[in-house]
């Protein structure tokens, strides 16, 4: 089972809350829960659906959002309704991390709402030499995620939104950035495996297509980036 999350360091509660503030757009101008939630059995929005993503936040988050609202209690494992893989998924977050568990979507306060639930689908993609260029999707999300095959109804201001976001949160901690970077790696490995070109939405407003083994990227129309079972 993934689990999605930001590796967010040391950040006072004033700090979080200023994050949030500044990562607040919509996705896209529909509400893309409704595009992917008739397709999931428990009728719940993927990513929001904790037998699909368990989210992560940073402790620093974790100490704002405890005192501030209900939405959020700690991972327990039995939310899925049977025994989650609790040992494992532990085991592998790093200390300075926090599992979470929250309300569900119908009870969601979108205020409240972690990093890891404002940059789903996508993370900062850092190319092996080490430059931050645009936004990458989780790709383990292809057949769950509308947005993953509708990348052209991505929104301007989100976009500027959350590389603002990152650059700020890179400009602070250096691990932050390194672990995405090694997150991009795995995501090239995965492409080259399969033959396959990265979509990026780059920081300069424009769609590319990036070769996972050169990185050379080809700027393209969004609406022509492949589209995924069952969005086809
Ligand atoms: S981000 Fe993707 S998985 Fe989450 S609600 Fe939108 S379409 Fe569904
Ligand atoms: S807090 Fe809201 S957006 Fe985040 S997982 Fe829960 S329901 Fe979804």
């Amino acid at each position: 089972m993934p689990r999605y999350f930001t590796h967010v360091n040391e950040l006072d509660v004033q700090k979080v809350r200023e994050l949030y503030d500044g990562f607040d757009a919509p996705i896209a101008r529909l509400d893309c829960g409704k595009k992917c939630a008739p397709y999931n059995p428990s009728g719940k929005p993927f990513c929001c659906d904790i037998c699909h993503a368990v989210p992560a936040a940073y402790q620093s988050e974790w100490a704002y959002l405890q005192p501030n609202t209900n939405l959020w209690h700690e991972w327990r494992g039995d939310e899925c309704g049977s025994a989650q893989e609790v040992d494992t998924l532990k085991a592998e977050t790093p200390e300075s991390m926090i599992l979470l568990a929250c309300l569900g979507p119908d009870r969601c306060q979108r205020d409240f709402r972690a990093l890891s639930c404002r940059q789903f689908p996508f993370f900062p993609y850092v190319t092996a030499d080490y430059r931050f260029v645009g936004m990458a999707y989780e790709w383990e999300f292809e057949s769950k995620c509308w947005v993953i095959s509708n990348l052209s109804q991505v929104s301007v201001r989100y976009r500027e939104e959350f590389i603002r976001t990152y650059d700020e949160l890179f400009a602070l901690f250096q691990d932050e950035f390194d672990s995405y970077a090694v997150h991009s790696e795995e995501m090239r490995a995965h492409f080259i495996e399969q033959k396959r070109r990265i979509p990026i939405l780059h920081r300069n407003g424009g769609v590319y297509l990036l070769s996972p083994a050169s990185e050379r990227m080809v700027r393209v129309e969004a609406g022509k980036l492949p589209k995924f079972e069952p969005y086809k």
